[in-house]
């Protein structure tokens, strides 16, 4: 769901664009607001720097080694500006930046095999990994740090530049760690840019890139995709989900309750791969609602500054706005809000924790992506029925199946089309798999070695054995 922009700070004579603290709602720091015109010169000092950086594997690893290291010991600064623009928990914004840091030490070590072919015929191919050049990444506001890493750590190490753009949202710590990871990379390696539409648009369609790598909302990564083809980039998009969890009919509520609702509620329900409907066997149905509903009403909600904070605000107005209205809609069509189901008072972006039952299964809380703190718990009949609605919708990020007997959940799990499945969990991941969607959610493959090649091309050298 794309989101309306940010205001221009009034009254500044270079363009400024206002970061809000979404725990207040009110303006605390501002980025420049860079005009796409500006991107010509960055793209140009990013392919200059890339002629030296491909050169060099070995001092690569090094550099990417000490940029981990440089944003291990910036740690307290930038997950204090994490939480201050984006909203979460200090103490996940602090998990964040360890994220961004392992990722840069994963893909630094990272190096792409090279490969030999006989056929039998007395010539061979040897297939070589080549970088493609300067990349552009575009992130959403959800996990700045850590979608950015995610986009960089296998680019650079894989001998690319990169021109990266956050969120207008939360162009803050992005910003600083662009700085930080300037202490440890060559000049013009890595640029940050900021500031608003059509700044994505134009690195987008800009012919300087060779690989367009995108994570935000559908609607928004065919946009990117449109764009992108005038240059005939390659283009990856990591894009909204709308992920169900399955629960089986002995499951015990009991052990599962607290992981299923952090698998919908962490981040605020933020997280492109949330559990974002419940599917539960009509005999359990109240039980697991119950379950939930004591979560949400108790559950502490308040400033990520505040050390008793488990669930920030909604990150942004717009947001907010989308989330309380797909509430509303559900309620409007029938659905009963067994927890929340309104905006908090006072100051801040700040929707209650919230549990809806009875809920139509066309309501757009069901066949859409809420991206907020508000769930849906459906009744099932029949397990077909449960994974035919599992199915039922254009996403296929990710889908789990809750149960005791482990191998009746993996047969289940087998048949949800989509990129992960879990079991008895939701949303963890390795950084050596990988990660991608189907259907709308996503075209390319991110994460591990695939992560790696997804930022290489290759080069094939066919010669005889013999002169
Ligand atoms: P969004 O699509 O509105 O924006 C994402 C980014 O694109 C932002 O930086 C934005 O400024 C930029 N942008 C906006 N218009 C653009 C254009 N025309 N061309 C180029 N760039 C443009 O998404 P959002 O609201 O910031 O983020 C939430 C979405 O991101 C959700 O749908 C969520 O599921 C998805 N997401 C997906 C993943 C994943 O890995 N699959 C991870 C996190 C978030």
């Amino acid at each position: 769901m794309p989101t309306s922009e940010p205001d221009r700070v009034p009254g500044h004579q270079a363009a400024r664009l206002a970061v809000v603290d979404p725990a207040t709602g009110e303006i605390f720091d501002e980025v420049p607001d860079q005009r796409p015109d500006a991107v010509d010169a960055v793209v140009d000092r990013a392919h200059r720097a890339w002629h030296g950086w491909r050169a060099d594997p070995a001092a690569r690893t090094t550099a990417l080694q000490a940029a981990a290291d440089a944003v291990e010991a910036a740690d307290d600064d930038l997950a204090r500006l994490l939480t201050r623009e984006q909203g979460k928990p200090l103490a996940e914004s602090y998990a964040e930046v360890a994220r961004t840091a392992a990722r840069l030490r994963y893909f630094a070590d990272l190096t792409p095999r090279t490969r030999r072919i006989t056929d039998g015929r007395p010539v061979h191919s040897e297939i070589r990994w080549r970088p493609l050049g300067p990349v552009a990444a575009i992130v959403p506001w959800n996990f700045p740090l850590q979608l950015a890493a995610a986009k960089f750590a296998p680019a650079l190490a894989a001998g690319n530049t990169m021109v990266l753009k956050p969120s207008p949202f939360t162009p803050l710590a992005t910003r600083l760690l662009g700085s930080v990871l300037a202490t440890a990379l060559p000049d013009d390696v890595l640029t940050v840019v900021t500031g608003r539409e059509p700044l994505g648009a134009r690195l987008a369609s800009h012919p300087g890139f060779r690989h367009v790598t995108f994570t935000g909302s559908v609607p928004t990564g065919r946009a990117v995709a449109e764009a992108s083809a005038a240059s005939l980039a390659r283009v990856t998009l990591e894009l909204g989900g709308n992920d169900a969890a399955v629960l089986l009919d002995d499951v015990e509520v009991d052990r599962i309750a607290d992981r299923l609702f952090w698998a919908a509620f962490r981040n605020c329900g933020q997280v492109c791969m949330a559990v974002k409907r419940v599917y539960v066997p009509a005999r359990l149905h109240a039980e697991v609602v119950e379950a939930l509903a004591q979560r949400a009403k108790t559950v502490a909600v308040g400033s990520g500054l505040d050390t008793e904070t488990r669930l920030g605000p909604v990150n942004n107005a717009p947001q907010l706005a989308r989330v309380e209205q797909v509430t509303k809609q559900a309620l409007a069509d029938g659905a009963r809000a067994a927890a929340g189901g309104h905006r908090l008072d006072g100051p801040g972006y700040f929707f209650a924790p919230t549990i809806l039952t009875s809920v139509p299964p066309s309501s757009p809380v069901v066949t859409e992506e809420q991206f907020g703190p508000v769930l849906p718990v459906l009744p099932y009949r029949s397990l077909d029925e449960a994974v035919d609605a599992a199915n039922g919708t254009g996403f296929g990020l990710g889908g789990s199946v809750w149960a005791t007997d482990l191998d009746r959940a993996e047969a289940v799990a087998d048949r949800l089309e989509c990129g992960t499945a879990w079991i008895n969990h939701h949303g963890e991941l390795s950084l050596a798999q990988p990660f991608a969607g189907v259907k709308n959610s996503g075209v390319g493959v991110a994460g591990g070695p695939w992560g790696l090649y997804g930022n290489l091309r290759p080069f094939v050298v066919h010669r005889p054995q013999e002169a």
